[in-house]
């Protein structure tokens, strides 16, 4: 997938669903672009500014604000009147709610690097908070609005760091209302402690999609300018993967300079080489970066 006109989702979601939106760090920036003190590393998440402030549904505010890219979107749930499920597993939401006799229904949902986000409508005033009440031990988490700023997401048109698209499930989906059992299951007292980890082992297959996601950012590049940038970025990416142990460093070479090449990189496949081995050393000197 090229990247999406991350300004053309913004005008969809604010005009189709009534979202408030605002600038998010793209991981394809030289640097997080919430240039905040204390960054934990992790890109294409953070706000840029104070989103609570900045989140808007005006269509001029965030063309300027999206101005001077590239830019992830974010959706602060609160005024938008959003309960969002974010599952960190793929499954664990249907699973959730399968076991209190229910499905999570037709309503918009979109695709993450981790699993999905359900969307869902809340009353006005959105009562419903992050809390995650009996969804906790789940690898699930709750954003929605409450007593404070209440929380947000990132939206559709983003990528994830990983290179992965959030991608919504079926654009044509309505936002349905919070279903009373999910209101129930979050107002309820936690019984469960949370486990320390969301993360099952890894096999070959997510393996293949981690990687299948960083050749489509490269492909996605703009000729004669930003290939090589991005060919660079996914390279410190895959160096993390090689680190973790999720795919061994020869394949994982292979894979970006084919990519490159595919992309019609300026200097063939020495120029390849050595950017994917550059990205990759910058990488590994730096650490791991986990998310
Ligand atoms: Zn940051």
């Amino acid at each position: 997938m090229n990247d999406p006109d991350i300004l053309a989702v913004a005008n969809w979601l604010q005009a189709r669903h009534g979202l408030y939106v605002f600038p998010v760090d793209h991981p394809g920036r030289e640097s997080c672009g919430a240039s905040h003190r204390g960054c934990d590393g992790q890109r294409g998440k953070h706000p840029r500014g104070r989103w609570p402030r900045v989140a808007t549904l005006d269509p001029r505010h965030i063309r300027a604000m999206l101005a001077d890219g590239p830019w992830n979107l974010g959706i602060a749930c609160k005024p938008s009147q959003l309960l969002v499920v974010d599952e960190d597993q793929p499954g664990a939401f249907a699973e959730f709610a399968e076991s209190v006799g229910h499905v999570p229904g037709a309503t918009f949902t979109v695709g993450t690097a981790k699993g999905r986000h359900y969307y869902y409508r809340q009353d006005e005033g959105a009562p419903l908070g992050n809390g995650r009440g009996a969804l906790a031990g789940h690898c699930i988490d709750i954003r929605g609005g409450g007593a404070g700023n209440g929380g947000y997401v990132v939206a559709p048109g983003s990528v994830h760091q990983t290179g992965v698209y959030y991608t919504p499930v079926d654009p044509t989906a309505p936002i349905l209302p919070v279903p009373e059992w999910l209101a129930r299951a979050c107002s309820a007292v936690p019984q469960i402690q949370p486990p320390t980890s969301c993360h099952p082992p890894r096999h070959p297959a997510s393996t293949f999609t981690a990687l299948h996601g960083l050749v489509r950012f490269i492909l996605g590049g703009i000729p004669g300018r930003d290939r090589n940038n991005r060919l660079y970025w996914a390279a410190c990416r895959a160096a993390e993967m090689v680190a973790a142990d999720l795919v061994d460093q020869a394949s994982a070479e292979a894979v970006l300079v084919d990519a490159a090449l595919k992309a019609g990189l300026h200097g063939g496949e020495p120029e390849a080489r050595r950017t994917v081995a550059s990205g990759m050393r910058a990488a590994a000197s730096r650490g791991v970066r986990h998310d």
